[in-house]
């Protein structure tokens, strides 16, 4: 089954605090997206393979370890490429495969529209990188996606979860983990009202997490 971390890091608490402000403008909230995904990889990349090698220090010979796991980030475009660049330098060997999805108004469901994924895996662990993982449709179909392409092992990094995604997502794919920063309260429904929200939104959410990074909204 698939496992859901939820970190109660003091660091990732205080900076979440901060990306949901309605006060924080697009470049505090892209260095804060930035930030929390590297907290986040940290904690996902935890059970990655090493393998001893030899290291030659200043005094002595001493005991190494090198990574043995091709890592993939993988950023749902577009929210999700603010958490590629401070992930990507902590792994600069890890490959980028961007994979492009919009979510079609009525239906709610992802339509991909971006994808170059060569014929044959490249990557050993793939980080689906997302920070709102919401009705979960985008996340399902990312993870079907890499899985069609050969991806062994998928790992789902977002920010904000919603209840529903984080159930959609784990029904659909138990052997996904997911790692978050907080899990909140529910999705906006279907609007009633002119000036209503649009629907499958979080609440209390951050907003639009595209909008508020490319200052778009
Ligand atoms: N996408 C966002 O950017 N925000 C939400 O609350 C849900 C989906």
């Amino acid at each position: 089954m698939a496992q859901v971390f939820v970190s109660d890091h003091p660091l990732i608490r205080h900076k979440v605090t901060l990306l949901r402000s309605v006060e924080t403008g697009p470049k505090k909230f892209r260095e804060l997206i930035r930030e929390v995904a590297i907290l986040l990889a940290y904690e996902a990349t935890a059970d990655l393979g090493v393998k001893e090698i030899p290291v030659q220090t200043p005094m002595a010979g001493a005991n190494g370890y090198e990574l043995t796991d091709k890592i993939g980030l993988v950023p749902i475009l577009r929210a999700g490429l603010g958490m590629v660049e401070g992930i990507w330098e902590m792994m600069p060997t890890a490959e980028v495969w961007h994979i492009g999805l919009y979510r079609d108004h009525q239906t709610l469901e992802p339509v991909q529209y971006y994808n170059k994924l060569p014929v044959h895996p490249t990557v050993q662990v793939c980080l689906i990188l997302d920070p709102m993982l919401a009705t979960g449709g985008s996340a399902v179909a990312t993870v079907d996606i890499l899985k069609h392409w050969g991806a062994q092992r998928i790992k789902f990094v977002g920010i904000i979860g919603a209840p529903e995604g984080v159930e959609r997502l784990t029904q659909a794919h138990p052997d996904v983990d997911i790692y978050l920063a907080a899990i909140d309260d529910h999705l906006t429904p279907e609007p009633s009202a002119p000036g209503d929200p649009p629907e499958g939104y979080i609440v209390p959410g951050l907003g639009d997490a595209g909008d508020r990074q490319f200052g778009t909204g």
